[in-house]
């Protein structure tokens, strides 16, 4: 059901829009889901209408979360070994389970933020200030 629509002149800026992405709300109203079923684009918003199906997000999220955890994973290996003596075991059972629940946690954030600047950019080509 749409409830109400957002007029051009109160679109929200960029920050607003890619934060709003990025905790998985509609860019555009920050109300309606942007995914469901984890990393399903809804082909519309729930509250305002607003179309997403047509944002091709393509392997950016995936990439995205990849440098990310990759970052925060080498950062934190390389620490703990040079300043800890953990057993070898610890070591391989949990930093794979490290990265991989980081992974599951990032991936539709980075995937609702990737969204959310391709919809920022095609709403700045079509509606130029
Ligand atoms: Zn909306």
């Amino acid at each position: 059901m749409i409830s109400e629509r957002v007029t051009p002149a109160a679109r929200p800026d960029a920050v607003l829009a890619l934060w709003r992405g990025t905790v998985g709300k509609c860019p555009n109203c920050g109300k309606g889901a942007l995914l469901h079923r984890y990393l399903k684009v809804v082909p519309n918003c729930s509250e305002c209408g607003e179309a997403f199906s047509h944002l091709p997000a393509d392997d950016m999220p995936p990439w995205l979360t990849i440098i990310i955890v990759g970052q925060l994973l080498f950062g934190n290996v390389w620490y703990v070994e040079r300043h800890y003596d953990i057993p070898v075991w610890v070591e391989m059972v949990g930093w794979p389970a490290l990265g991989l629940i980081l992974t599951l946690l990032l991936l539709p954030r980075c995937k609702g933020f990737v969204l959310a600047l391709l919809w920022i950019i095609r709403r700045d080509k079509a509606e130029p200030a």
